[in-house]
């Protein structure tokens, strides 16, 4: 094992915890932070963005409670790692990033993985995949300061979305959202620290 057994205290579901452990998460980095791949840290990968700590992406992963039969949207596909743990998840994964170099980064990264079940869209995550909707899972890795309406839209009855709401000078509240018969059920879960869901 590469991390630390701590890093995945909560972490109830064991398959997050394999799949974290098959992804080498030093791909995913700039090459001078390979070394501090295994810590459960968030780290820069350039344009002034970061890849998040593994900790809390396997929580977020968890929150999704997917069985492996899901669409799952992601906004900010970032270095792509939280990507490539949703391919090993579930069935089709379908990400947004706003910076095209970041995005063909990603990419590669993903691709010289072997992952053949990620779409790729260069675009606003506010508009969320309207051809691809509506989906199963939504998980958002920029903060914006309100959830997305576009994206409650996009999400099919008792699908789930993970987001992280609020501004870069207050603290921003990890949300999980679940589509219902009667509306949507909003759980705030954690305080969390995300680079801004650009507008
Ligand atoms: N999940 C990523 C972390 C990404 S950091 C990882 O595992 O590495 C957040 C990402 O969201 C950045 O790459 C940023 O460019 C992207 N982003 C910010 N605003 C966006 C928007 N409006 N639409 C799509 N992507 C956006």
């Amino acid at each position: 094992m590469k991390f630390s057994k701590d890093i995945f205290y909560g972490i109830r579901d064991k398959k997050i915890i394999e799949v974290i452990e098959s992804i080498p998460r030093e791909v995913f980095v700039p090459e001078n932070l390979e070394g501090s791949a295994y810590l459960d840290s968030a780290l820069p990968i350039g344009f002034d963005q970061t890849i998040s700590q593994p900790s809390l992406v396997a929580y977020m992963t968890q929150l999704l409670k997917l069985t492996g039969k899901e669409n799952v949207l992601e906004i900010g596909t970032g270095s792509g790692y939280q990507t490539a743990l949703l391919a090993k998840l579930t069935k089709k994964v379908y990400t947004i990033e706003i910076i095209e170099e970041l995005q063909e980064r990603a990419k590669r990264t993903l691709n010289e993985l072997g992952m053949d079940n990620v779409f790729y869209k260069l675009g606003n995550g506010y508009d969320g995949w309207e051809e691809y909707a509506p989906f199963d899972r939504i998980i958002v890795t920029a903060a914006p300061p309100k959830i997305p309406s576009k994206l409650l839209k996009q999400m099919v009855n008792n699908g789930r979305m993970v987001v992280p709401v609020g501004g870069q000078n207050q603290f921003q509240v990890l949300k999980l959202v679940v589509k219902t018969g009667r509306g949507f059920l909003e759980k705030d879960t954690h305080y969390v620290r995300f680079v801004p869901m650009v507008e």
